[in-house]
């Protein structure tokens, strides 16, 4: 059984494992699942709202999408109102995820042609209703001429002045890449998730974006590592998570294991934070979303082999 465990005293030159430099490992203390989880309360939500966060990445296929499905539903099972913006005009496919590709009947595209209202084009989620799905275009269809960050930030607004009152999340999915549709993606965002791979080709573009984002004046700026596999990390085959945090220096929203059950869940429109029982990636997606309501981060992480067979809370330590 594999765990997860927070480091208390993080020393890089300790915790380093670089997969052609061996260096010794150390053994930490567990702590209870609770004091992670945290069940017994309600986050405390930090920040003015609407908090505006665009979940972006560089590198196409890292998990943006997952990560905007899953964050968003565990927000909105916490009590939060979210409006997610599927900003991903070309491959759209948040709709997909959350299983509400039938329900889009209006996007962002007619608000602004006058041919529906706004609360036409948000589609609510079938499971949780303070969860609000907004898509920019349709697919295969071409953004008008001069479609922008304005148009964003004239949204953000609308939403802002909507009788239900401000929402208190804007997720906004971005597109992969770096050109237009990026640009317009991050302009009303106040706030960044990166969402990376331990692979070089991933950690370079995601360095690339976070001189982009902050060139963009967005300066709270949190990561999340996806895809992580401890028996690579432990084969030495796999960047360790303390890697990719000495590469990018950002501080860490959360780790995320390989899970099949994500692939699964994208599959059948089900994000994997509704799964009963939990499957490891949903639950570490549902800290993350603790995180982000706090502003809070993780100091670092350790992916490590538990010495005998535990039962499943294990993972993180109980
Ligand atoms: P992006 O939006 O960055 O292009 P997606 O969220 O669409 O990426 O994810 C790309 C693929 O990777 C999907 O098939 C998804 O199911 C898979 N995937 C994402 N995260 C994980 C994970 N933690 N474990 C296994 N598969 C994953
Ligand atoms: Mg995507």
């Amino acid at each position: 059984m594999i765990s997860l465990q927070p480091l208390t005293n993080p020393k890089p030159s300790l915790l380093y494992v670089h997969p052609f430099s061996p260096k010794p490992r150390t053994k930490f203390k567990p702590i209870s699942i609770h004091s992670l989880l945290q069940y017994n309360r309600k986050p405390q939500l930090a920040g003015e709202t609407p908090r505006v966060v665009v979940i972006t990445s560089g590198k196409g296929g890292v998990g943006k999408t997952t990560t905007t499905a899953n964050i968003g539903l565990s927000l909105a099972r916490l009590g939060f109102s979210v409006v997610a913006i599927d900003a991903d005009v070309g491959l759209r496919n948040l709709d997909l995820l959350l299983g509400l590709e039938n329900r889009v009947n209006y996007t962002v595209v007619e608000v602004l042609n006058g041919d529906c209202r706004l609360d036409q084009a948000l589609v609510r989620d079938k499971r949780w209703s303070n969860f609000e799905l907004l898509c920019i275009s349709k697919p295969r269809s071409k953004l008008p001429l001069g479609f922008g960050g304005k148009a964003l930030i004239w949204l953000v607004e609308a939403l802002k002045a909507r009788e239900e009152g401000v929402p208190d999340f804007i997720i906004i999915d971005c597109p992969a890449g770096i050109d237009a549709g990026f640009i317009t993606a991050i302009t009303p965002a106040n706030e960044a998730v990166l969402v990376t791979t331990p692979d070089i080709t991933s950690l370079r573009d995601a360095d690339r974006v976070t001189g982009l984002l902050e060139c963009d004046g967005i300066r709270d700026i949190k990561m999340i590592v996806n895809r992580v596999r401890t028996d690579m990390i432990k084969g030495e085959d796999m960047m360790s998570v303390l890697d990719v945090q000495e590469m990018l220096g950002l501080p860490l929203l959360g780790v995320i294991p390989e899970d099949t059950e994500v692939i699964r869940s994208t599959n059948r429109g089900y994000p994997l934070v509704l799964n009963k029982p939990p499957a490891l990636a949903g639950l570490a997606f549902e800290q993350a979303a603790w995180r982000l309501v706090e502003q809070d981060s993780m100091k670092a992480v350790m992916v490590e082999e538990e010495p005998k067979k535990r039962g499943f809370f294990s993972f993180f330590g109980g």
